[in-house]
């Protein structure tokens, strides 16, 4: 199972997230059919997205991530909550590409230049946007200099997915560590070591470790707050899309009923597959007449 945990260090002066999403990335792998580096630039802002919707207070908020690049891949977009839940896309689900000296995926070619762009959603009236210019279309490098820029905070981010032969996933997983405001210098020279001696996350994940264990093993004095499940989970239902069929005009849906066939309506975020047969189709006209009556 997936996890997340959050852990404290060197006197609470540094914060530690970290989430382990083989599953849940392997899910959105196959749900979209991506390939690998698609695989690999997806699964990277998915374990971004959960540990950053932790740094939220309420269960309900949201945090939407969206990435606009000029590379291959286009654009990810990224919804993920506090309960530990996350969803996403990418532009381009059929991306290959990697790099020629060490064969690793190259995310950040495939993203390219671009933004980044986090929308926290506090309670249905606030929404707080923050957005900076990519780094490297890495992901780590972007969101840690996001950090910086948008919430003042220093942080170092790493995020990795491993993928096999067979294209599956076989390791995936986050951490970020931030200097909290107290940070003496001795805290961060301490942390600047830890996060030089790092090793891949992806390879700690491999090696079987859990949230947990990544935390603690990296300070001494390193204690784990809490640990939670995460998972893919979309919101859509067949009732929401019928809400989008219902924006159409009632013309556009007579010429659904003109047609005669069917139609089939999907979900971008999880690659859900909706039908509408033409009754269904008939009685939306009915609703909408009724409701511009
Ligand atoms: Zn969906």
């Amino acid at each position: 199972m997936d996890k997340l945990a959050i852990g404290m260090a060197r006197n609470n002066n540094v914060r530690i997230y970290a989430v382990t999403t083989t599953n849940l990335v392997e899910e959105a792998r196959e749900r979209h059919g991506l390939w690998p580096t698609s695989t690999a630039a997806l699964g990277r802002v998915m374990s971004v997205g959960l540990m950053m919707a932790q740094m939220q207070k309420g269960i309900k908020e949201k945090l939407t991530i969206q990435i606009e690049g000029d590379g291959p891949i286009k654009s990810i977009m990224v919804v993920a909550k506090n309960d530990g839940t996350v969803r996403g896309y990418v532009g381009d689900p059929h991306v290959m590409l990697s790099y020629n000296d060490n064969k690793k995926l190259a995310v950040g070619p495939a993203v390219g230049n671009g933004v980044l762009k986090v929308a926290r959603d506090m309670n249905l009236k606030t929404a707080f946007t923050g957005s900076v210019e990519l780094v490297s279309g890495e992901i780590g490098e972007d969101f840690a200099y996001y950090f910086m820029i948008s919430e003042q905070t220093p942080s170092a981010v790493s995020v990795g997915v491993l993928v096999d032969t067979d294209n599956s996933v076989m390791a995936a997983g986050g951490l970020i560590i931030q200097l909290m405001p107290g940070a003496s210098e001795e805290d961060i020279v301490a942390t600047e070591k830890v996060v030089a001696n790092l090793k891949p996350i992806s390879e700690l994940v491999n090696e079987g470790l859990s949230a947990k264990e990544i935390i603690e093993g990296l300070f001494d004095d390193a204690k784990v707050l809490g640990e939670k499940a995460v998972k893919f989970q979309c919101e859509c239902s067949k009732d929401r899309m019928s809400q989008g069929l219902l924006t159409l005009s009632i013309d556009d849906l007579n010429s659904i009923i003109e047609d005669g066939e069917e139609i089939e309506t999907v979900c971008n975020f999880c690659n859900e597959k909706y039908m509408f047969d033409l009754d269904e189709i008939r009685g939306m006209i009915d609703e909408k007449t009724n409701q511009d009556r």
